[in-house]
C-alpha cells in the first residue's frame, strides 16, 4: 500500500483560506521577539502565514492582521519585504 504524502496546509492570516504551505510566505516571531520574514520556512519561533499575493499582503497591512496574529506592532519594513516577495512572485 502506497502512503499518500500529506501536503501541509496552513491558514493565511489575511484571507483565512487554507493553502499549501509552499504557496504561502511565513512570518515568524523569534523567541527574542523580533519579527522576520522567514523565507526558509525553518526559523525558530511562532509563525504566521500569508498568501504570496499583493492582495493578501495589502489586506493584512490594512487590517493589521499580523499585528493581531503576533500581538505586537509590525514594522513597515516587514510589509515592504512582503510586497517585494509578492512582486517577484507575480513576475515569475
Ligand atoms: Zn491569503
Amino acid at each position: 500500500m502506497k502512503k499518500k504524502r500529506k501536503i501541509p496546509l496552513r491558514m493565511c492570516v489575511s484571507c483565512r483560506e487554507m493553502q499549501d504551505k509552499r504557496s504561502l510566505v511565513r512570518i515568524v516571531k523569534a523567541p527574542e521577539g523580533d519579527i522576520r520574514v522567514d523565507t526558509t520556512g525553518k526559523a525558530k519561533g511562532r509563525g504566521a502565514y500569508l498568501c504570496r499575493s499583493m492582495e493578501c499582503i495589502e489586506q493584512a497591512e490594512k487590517r493589521k492582521a499580523l499585528n493581531r496574529a503576533f500581538n505586537v506592532d509590525i514594522p513597515d519594513s516587514i510589509y515592504e519585504e512582503l510586497r517585494e516577495l509578492a512582486e517577484k512572485n507575480i513576475r515569475k
